[in-house]
């Protein structure tokens, strides 16, 4: 019984992660399951990465539990789905009031919550945990994100603190982020936030490249040079390294890659409970239609030969790029801003408490939406916990105001030059739907009325009054 920590899972996050936590002084017992008859991978491990280290290589689940300190803290590194339930079933002989179960990969926040509830029954605490950064994250410093039984943080912080990255403030991207399944929500939300960003910054490059004919390198310049602004962060830095390598022929290898998107589902899972929720998420989802359209080359081949070629909206190069570098901090504002209220809509729900600054710590370091936007976020929420929604923090409403210019001439220019900015415009619209006072919604409730009797509220009535109109004998 001595080893502080255990790690079920050697895959690829597993691993490093147990890495992580051996190097900041933890011992560590690791277990993997096994193939019948096959070297086990326990056994490689402990004698190539973690030869001379602090770790103990369990063979069986027996020894693994036998060789931790009680009450045990087990983080499992599985993937998402079945085999969580798989490895939690495999458990129950072994797990004793107390312990602490961690559940580190992409679990969906739903069976996070019946896990902990299943649990429960047994005295077992659980915990869903948001795990961003990859592979080289979970090596050196991962963004965490936990989430789960209450009175649970103070036994697992010294580890989660200890490995995680560092925000910029130098406190760690670690930190509770609220009850029951809100870990693995917050984490859920992250991925939907990262495939509207990288969507946009995909609408930008289009923009670059079909509008002003630029190359390859030239593009990269341009995003190099907006990351030393206020658009900082990892994506636009990749994106800049992206378009700087080029292929065995000396031509950019970005350009050879076949234009047809992949999803692991994340961002599918953030639109698909943005709908069960009734909460609006129309940058994101577009992010997800974006990479369902991406696939469907043959049709867009085949259409696209039956349409008359569209004449470039002119363009002068300079106004075009400056006016794109404000789209895109327009547009990312409003990715967080979406994000962040689908995160309080649904926390409201489950009363799962949530603390946004912390959130918009975590995201500071060592997950893959990390910009220098969130140290600002932390502050509007550090002034205004109970802000409804982040477009209504003062400087953060100035700032849209101010960039709306530049955001329509450049959804025009692209609307008029037939390029697809499906994000670009749907955060425009949802600008533009917020800052309306009156929406069309009256005509929706008169025809609803008219078709269905489903009755209408009056302005000139109190709210919760209904009234019905026969339509056609007025
Ligand atoms: P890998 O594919 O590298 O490893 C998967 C691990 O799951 C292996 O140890 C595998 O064991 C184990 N496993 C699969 N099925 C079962 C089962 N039925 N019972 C027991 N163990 C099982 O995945 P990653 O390390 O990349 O990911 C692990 C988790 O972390 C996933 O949920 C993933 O979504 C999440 N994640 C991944 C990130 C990344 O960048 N890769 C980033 C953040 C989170 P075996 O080797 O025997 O097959």
């Amino acid at each position: 019984n001595s080893s502080q920590i255990g790690l079920y899972g050697l895959g690829v996050m597993g691993q490093n992660l147990a890495l992580n936590l051996e190097d900041n002084g933890f011992s560590v017992s690791v277990f993997n399951r096994k193939a019948p008859g096959e070297e086990t991978i326990v056994q490689e491990f402990i004698e190539n990465e973690g030869k001379g280290k602090n770790f103990y290589g369990a063979e069986s689940i027996k020894s693994f539990f036998e060789s931790l300190k009680t009450p045990r803290k087990i983080l499992i590194m599985v993937k998402a789905g079945k085999p969580v339930d798989h490895v939690l079933s495999n458990f129950l002989s072994y797990l004793e009031r107390g312990d602490i179960i961690i559940d580190g990969g992409n679990s969906h926040y739903k069976d996070t919550m019946r896990r902990k509830e299943e649990l429960k029954k047994i005295g077992v605490r659980y915990v869903g945990m948001g795990v961003s950064g990859g592979e080289q994250g979970a090596r050196f410093g991962p963004s965490l994100m936990p989430g789960g039984t209450p009175g649970t943080w103070p036994e697992i912080q010294p580890f989660f603190e200890k490995i995680a990255a560092k925000a910029f403030d130098g406190s760690p991207c670690c930190k509770w982020v609220g009850e029951d399944g809100a870990g693995h929500f917050v984490k859920m939300v992250h991925n939907g936030i990262e495939y509207a960003d990288m969507q946009l910054i995909s609408e930008a490059y289009h923009i670059l490249k079909e509008s002003l004919g630029l190359e390859a390198v030239e593009i990269g310049k341009i995003f190099e040079s907006w990351n030393d602004r206020s658009l900082n962060s990892y994506l636009i830095e990749i994106t800049s390294k992206i378009f700087m390598v080029s292929d065995d022929d000396g031509l950019p290898l970005v350009e050879k890659i076949l234009d047809c998107a992949a999803q692991k589902g994340t961002g599918r899972w953030t639109a698909i409970e943005a709908f069960e929720n009734n909460v609006a998420l129309p940058g994101i989802s577009q992010a997800v239609i974006a990479r369902f359209f991406s696939n469907l080359i043959e049709i867009r081949d085949e259409f696209s030969k039956t349409q008359r070629p569209i004449l470039k909206a002119s363009a002068n190069k300079e106004k075009l790029i400056g006016n794109l570098e404000k789209t895109l901090l327009a547009c990312r504002l409003a990715a967080y801003a979406e994000g962040f209220f689908m995160i309080s809509s649904v926390s409201d729900e489950f009363e799962w408490n949530i603390n946004y600054s912390a959130i918009a710590k975590i995201w500071q370091g060592g997950c893959i939406i990390r910009s220098a936007l969130l140290k600002e976020i932390e502050q509007a929420f550090q002034k205004e916990p109970d802000l409804k929604h982040l477009i209504l923090f003062d400087e953060f409403s100035e700032q849209l105001s101010d960039l709306q210019a530049s955001w329509r001439s450049v959804v025009g220019h692209a609307v008029y030059s037939g390029i697809p900015v499906p994000c670009m415009s749907a955060y425009l619209s949802l600008y533009d739907t917020l800052r309306s006072k009156s929406l069309p919604a009256n005509l929706i409730q008169a025809q609803r009325d008219f078709f269905g009797a489903h009755t209408y509220e009056r302005i000139d009535k109190p709210r919760g009054q209904f009234f019905h109109t026969d339509w056609e004998n007025q």
